[in-house]
């Protein structure tokens, strides 16, 4: 059977993906191919699609070798492609905000670092118009989708052999680079390959916490200035970091699926909305000796709350987390209480989160939320939701040259599944480096 030759095989279209195929074309290079075992080339872009565009926030310039002048231009680039699609709409705007500066002396009075990106949002709704318009960009990249990649391997001439399965079949392809962006999902798939061609890796940090879900009014003070803020603690009692995350105002709490364990996540939609905020709120954890290995510790976690939810992930009102008891369906919307103020958004277990979560973690969250309260206060109203797990997997670590080249040479890496971004600015600029570095290599 006769195998398609490409110069360029990239796995997963995310932002990683496309952009990286985007920036290929760009630069002159063509026979290019994106795969994708979804039969729509979109990977995280049709979730929520916030976008923030500061070089402090979704990536790290360290792990990235660049500069912050570097990393601005790249963002100057993706806002001007991403902001072409009508429904992108700013919001948060950053120039002369009196309100930011006495925000970011606020939280600084309470031991947090404040920061407030220049944010757009186009809503899950709008999520297939705006990655139809960013295909619109390719005109000379083949989409190989329904087609899951499922090993590489070194063909004699130094080129690379992807073995695929499409609609149950075997499909071979040959490219003479491989650039692997597989998201979260589809990482640790990748890991176990890398490992068979010995690419070198390692166990990168995750984030573990909560999300919490609260009557929107006690937090549009801020939202009204910033869609999506972000505050950064470091936790007296142990040191750790614990940071906000994706937040939705007027948006909905949701569950992700793994099999044998849920995840808790949030979105908004653009066209309706809910009365409620939410937010997540993560404690970052590094792991070392004797165990370095944060996805078995992450999972064990999620197993936890997955077993004692009876399946499902767990909320508890502040009201019952502050009394030390569990949350239960019978008083859940107890009007005495003031539990009615908050209407959840997601159908998880009442229960008590301090059962699953390590106590550490705990008490950084709750350390946090006490600070966080003080700086925007109503937050802790007896009605708002914790809901658990929370858990970030950014917990694949691929070592790189600067243009993402991994040791192995023709092969590349991008995107959250490698430890390259955290967000689709960061996935889509880690793409955008290792086009450039593909076509440096000639
Ligand atoms: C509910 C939710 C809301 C979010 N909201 C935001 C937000 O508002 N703003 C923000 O910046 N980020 C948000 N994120 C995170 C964002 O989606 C990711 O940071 C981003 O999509 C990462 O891009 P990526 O290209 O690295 O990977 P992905 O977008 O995950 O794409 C990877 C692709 O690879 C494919 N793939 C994996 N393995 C294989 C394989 N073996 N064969 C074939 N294909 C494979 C997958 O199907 C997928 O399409 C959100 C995530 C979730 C889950």
């Amino acid at each position: 059977m006769k195998m398609k030759n490409y110069n360029v095989l990239i796995i997963g279209s995310g932002p990683a993906g496309l952009f990286a195929a985007i920036w290929l074309e760009k630069l002159g290079l063509d026979k290019i191919a994106i795969i994708d075992r979804n039969p729509y080339p979109a990977g995280g872009l049709l979730n929520d699609g916030k976008l923030n565009f500061d070089y402090r926030v979704g990536f790290d310039i360290d792990e990235l070798q660049i500069d912050r002048a570097a990393a601005e231009k790249m963002m100057q680039e993706i806002k001007e492609m991403f902001i072409g699609f009508p429904r992108c709409r700013q919001v948060t705007f950053i120039d002369n905000n009196r309100k930011l500066l006495a925000l970011a002396d606020m939280a600084s009075e309470h031991g947090a670092q404040f920061i407030a990106p220049e944010q757009w949002h186009w809503g899950t709704d709008n999520g297939k118009a705006l990655v139809d318009y960013l295909r619109g960009y390719l005109k000379k990249t083949d989409f190989l989708l329904n087609t899951e990649a499922v090993a590489i391997e070194k063909s004699n001439d130094n080129n690379f052999r992807l073995v695929c399965r499409c609609n149950k079949k075997q499909i071979n392809y040959n490219a003479q680079v491989i650039l692997a962006a597989p998201g979260r999902s589809g990482a640790y798939w990748f890991r176990d390959i890398a490992n068979e061609l010995n690419i070198n890796n390692n166990f990168g940090p995750i984030d573990v916490g909560i999300r919490l879900e609260l009557n929107r009014q006690f937090y549009d003070f801020i939202t009204d200035s910033v869609y999506d803020p972000k505050f950064i603690f470091t936790t007296k009692r142990h040191g750790d970091k614990v940071r906000t995350f994706c937040t939705n105002p007027g948006g909905r709490v949701r569950v992700e699926n793994y099999g044998d364990f849920q995840l808790i996540n949030g979105d908004a939609l653009f066209g309706k909305k809910t009365k409620n905020t939410n937010f997540a709120l993560i404690n970052t954890v590094a792991l070392t000796k004797p165990l370095s290995d944060t996805t078995e510790f992450g999972q064990s976690i999620a197993k936890q709350f997955f077993l004692l939810g009876g399946g499902k992930p767990i909320v508890q009102r502040i009201g019952d987390f502050r009394e030390g008891r569990r949350s239960s369906f019978t008083t859940f919307n107890s009007t005495t209480r003031h539990f009615e103020v908050c209407k959840a958004t997601c159908n998880a277990t009442p229960g008590d989160i301090t059962l699953a979560m390590p106590a550490r973690i705990v008490d950084n969250l709750w350390e946090s939320l006490k600070s966080l309260d003080k700086i925007i206060p109503g937050i802790l109203h007896p009605s708002t939701l914790l809901y658990a797990p929370e858990i970030k997997f950014f917990d694949t670590h691929f070592s790189t040259d600067r243009y993402l080249e991994t040791n192995i040479k023709g092969v590349f890496v991008a995107g959250d599944g490698t430890g390259k971004s955290r967000g689709i600015v960061g996935a889509a600029i880690s793409g955008i480096i290792a086009a450039q570095g593909i076509v440096r290599r000639g």
